[in-house]
């Protein structure tokens, strides 16, 4: 074990959380996540046993998972929360979601938000950067290049992965109007071919599914319909994104979640005042970003409903204690209140 991490243990244990409590109820973290691991299908995730362990020291630390529409309406209508709380969501809506992280969430109790690009159980299409991703992690051999603009990627095996993220960087950097051709181009480079419609891996959940998982108390909400990065979109296509996967969420389910949640989710990057503004405009409470930091709480406290932070579910046990303490918190609070290179 590491100094550190022996040291974010003795700084979470539960005599100190009970010493700070008073600091970590200023705040609430909402975590996401993103896939499961899957072994059987080669699905590169989070591991289940990962949040099994988080998930039981929520309950032994005595943490209150809650949903996020009880977060939703405390921000909105100060009705009461309880203390330590934490919330849960996961997005885009793969079967994994479904099947593998679902069942550990219900073990413990937890409740969870899944946030789903509506276009994925239409089965209308898959998107771009997961077509991108089958591309790169399943068919490009290893002598094989690619080429976008003036650059060129070369796969080393061993950062497989690393290389499909450094070419799905530089393709969102791009215009968003042309992903699908730059998917397009790639497959070509590669000559292989890309199914219309996802393959095993890349099943999504069902509506069916997703009903019957919202009558054992599972929320779902709106993630935009093709997840295209919104900010880069004509005005038309984002507000259509947005609109159509709301009505194709009410469509489907009883009590879908009135919070939207931006693809790929940064502000001022993948989402901005636009996008939030019309969120706002069709009705919905809430939106979610993908940006790191607590949801605040008090009478002075300043969040964003249209831009609510979530931090990503971490790897290590020991980030998501120091997530979930008032540690990370505290760090936050310094940062903010000396960070700016007055004291520090
Ligand atoms: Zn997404």
């Amino acid at each position: 074990m590491t100094v550190k991490s022996t040291l974010i243990q003795a700084l979470t244990s539960a005599p100190m959380n009970r010493l700070m409590g008073g600091l970590r109820n200023q705040c609430i973290p909402i975590f996401m996540l993103h896939r499961m691991r899957d072994k059987a299908l080669g699905v590169h995730g989070h591991d289940p046993d990962t949040l099994r362990a988080a998930l039981s020291y929520v309950r032994q630390q005595h943490y209150h998972p809650i949903s996020m529409r009880t977060l939703v309406d405390h921000l909105r209508e100060g009705t009461p929360l309880p203390s330590k709380a934490v919330a849960f969501t996961m997005d885009d809506g793969f079967y994994d979601q479904a099947e593998i992280a679902v069942p550990i969430f219900q073990e413990f109790q937890v409740p969870v938000t899944i946030f789903i690009a509506t276009g994925l159980p239409d089965n209308e299409w898959w998107s771009w950067d997961y077509k991108l991703e089958y591309l790169i992690m399943s068919r490009m051999k290893s002598a094989q290049k690619v080429h976008i603009g003036g650059q060129t990627w070369h796969l080393d095996s061993a950062d497989r992965r690393r290389c499909m993220r450094s070419i799905r960087n530089h393709i969102k950097a791009q215009d968003g109007t042309g992903y699908d051709d730059f998917v397009e181009d790639i497959r070509q480079q590669l000559g292989c071919d890309l199914p219309p419609l996802p393959p095993p891996a890349y099943r999504a959940i069902s509506w069916s599914q997703a009903r019957a998982l919202e009558s054992q108390g599972v929320e779902f909400g709106p993630h935009s319909h093709k997840h295209n990065i919104l900010q880069t979109q004509s005005l038309a296509d984002t507000e259509r994104e947005i609109r159509y996967s709301w009505s194709r969420i009410k469509a489907e389910i009883k009590h879908p979640l009135p919070v939207f949640c931006y693809p790929t989710g940064r502000i001022g990057v993948d989402f901005g005042p636009r996008e939030m503004a019309i969120a706002q405009h069709i009705g919905l409470q809430a939106a979610v970003s993908a940006d790191a930091g607590y949801v605040k709480l008090g009478a002075d406290a300043q969040n964003n409903l249209f831009a609510l932070k979530r931090f990503a579910f971490p790897e290590k046990l020991g980030d998501f204690r120091q997530y979930c303490s008032w540690l990370e918190f505290f760090k936050e609070k310094k940062h903010s209140e000396y960070g700016n290179g007055k004291l520090v």
